[in-house]
């Protein structure tokens, strides 16, 4: 698959993955600490990390069924409260009113199915991963291309030294 590359001014993909790295620290899931930023013509207009509400110590603390049974990558979402990174970087543009028509997300794991859907529903044009490989079944994956392959670009970056955050 050969996703085309649109940028014309120069762009800097690794200091934007590593302020989604930075903002992944914020997370309070038990799981995982995983970040995203959306940059709008070369500007950082929302970030987000996963998990729950402040009001909480992290998602263990609010009950979340999911991550307490130390739920799959990918799977288990239904009985999951945490929210993902960048659903939360696009909740976090709609409620400042940031436009993320024509936007380029990049968040430090690989999005899940639904998180593709919310991005190309929110007008995001290019997403750039990084983080643990992680795939659903085969089947289940054809459906992921069919929807990664509707952004102008999806790719994976490569990797900031240590900036990966593991579940415990
Ligand atoms: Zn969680
Ligand atoms: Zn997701």
């Amino acid at each position: 698959m050969q996703l085309q590359e649109n940028a014309v001014q120069p762009r800097d993909d690794k200091a934007f993955m590593a302020k989604a790295n930075d903002v992944a620290l914020k997370s309070n899931c038990i799981r995982r600490a995983v970040g995203a930023v959306i940059v709008r013509q070369g500007v950082v207009i929302a970030v987000g990390w996963n998990g729950v509400s402040e009001s909480h110590e992290d998602c263990r603390d609010a009950g979340c069924p999911r991550c307490i049974n130390g739920g799959e990558t990918g799977s288990g979402y239904e009985t999951c409260i945490c929210i993902h990174a960048e659903q939360s970087a696009i909740a976090d543009a709609a409620r400042r009113g940031a436009c993320t028509q024509d936007s380029t997300m990049y968040v430090n794991l690989r999005p899940c199915l639904q998180c593709l859907a919310i991005a190309i529903a929110s007008g995001v044009r290019e997403v750039f991963y990084a983080g643990e490989d992680w795939y659903y079944s085969e089947e289940i994956e054809k459906v992921y291309r069919t929807l990664s392959q509707q952004f102008d670009c999806f790719s994976r970056v490569a990797e900031q030294q240590g900036a990966e955050s593991q579940a415990s």
